[in-house]
């Protein structure tokens, strides 16, 4: 209910989500997270209704809008922002005001894991900076669309093509054996014996 007041007042001010945000970023060319964390307030700040009924803002809507300031790793809105701005499937490219370049990759744990496997971060903690590190890795591969990455990541290890450990029947059809700790580790162990 406080989402779709916010929304729906949000989307009288400005007219579309996509104006709302762009709104807030000042600076087209610069990172991300001051743009998106501007467009989170706009939320916070909108839910009035929740606000006045409650006395405060429930913790279940402060858990849709956290805020990058904060330093948490932002998935949902980060993902939210894939699929508005990155124009090949399967996302859907609707916001053509933002660059896909700027982008950071939704970090979840199948991110996290493969990301530590093939040596994209080193970071022991899901946040904001490890999102920021893993990203500009894979800007070194594609810097118009480091984001495009993400599906593959996150779904090598969601289909079970990857269980995070060396694996004798998953793991020798894996292409990202030369760079994965675990398949080095393991091929290190086996010469040593
Ligand atoms: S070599 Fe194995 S553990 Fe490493 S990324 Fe590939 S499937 Fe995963």
């Amino acid at each position: 209910m406080a989402f779709c007041v916010a929304a729906r007042d949000l989307l009288a001010r400005h007219g579309t989500l996509e104006k709302c945000f762009l709104a807030g970023d000042t600076d087209p060319r610069g990172p991300i997270g001051p743009a998106l964390e501007r467009f989170a307030r706009a939320f916070l700040e909108a839910d009035l209704h929740e606000v006045f009924a409650r006395g405060r803002r429930s913790r279940g809507y402060r858990h849709l809008f956290p805020l990058p300031s904060v330093g948490g790793p932002c998935k949902r809105l980060l993902l939210f922002l894939r699929w508005m701005v990155r124009r090949e499937a399967p996302d859907f490219g609707l916001w053509a005001g933002v660059s896909p370049a700027r982008l950071l990759i939704p970090v979840d744990t199948h991110v996290e894991n493969m990301s530590r496997a093939i040596g994209l971060t080193r970071r022991r903690s899901r946040n904001w900076r490890m999102a920021e590190e893993i990203t500009a890795r894979l800007a070194v591969l594609d810097p118009a669309d480091p984001v495009k990455y993400d599906f593959a990541l996150c779904h090598t290890r969601m289909a079970g093509d990857c269980l995070d450990r060396r694996d004798a029947v998953v793991c020798p059809p894996c292409g990202l054996r030369g760079v994965c700790r675990h398949w080095k580790r393991g091929e290190a162990r086996r010469r040593r014996r």
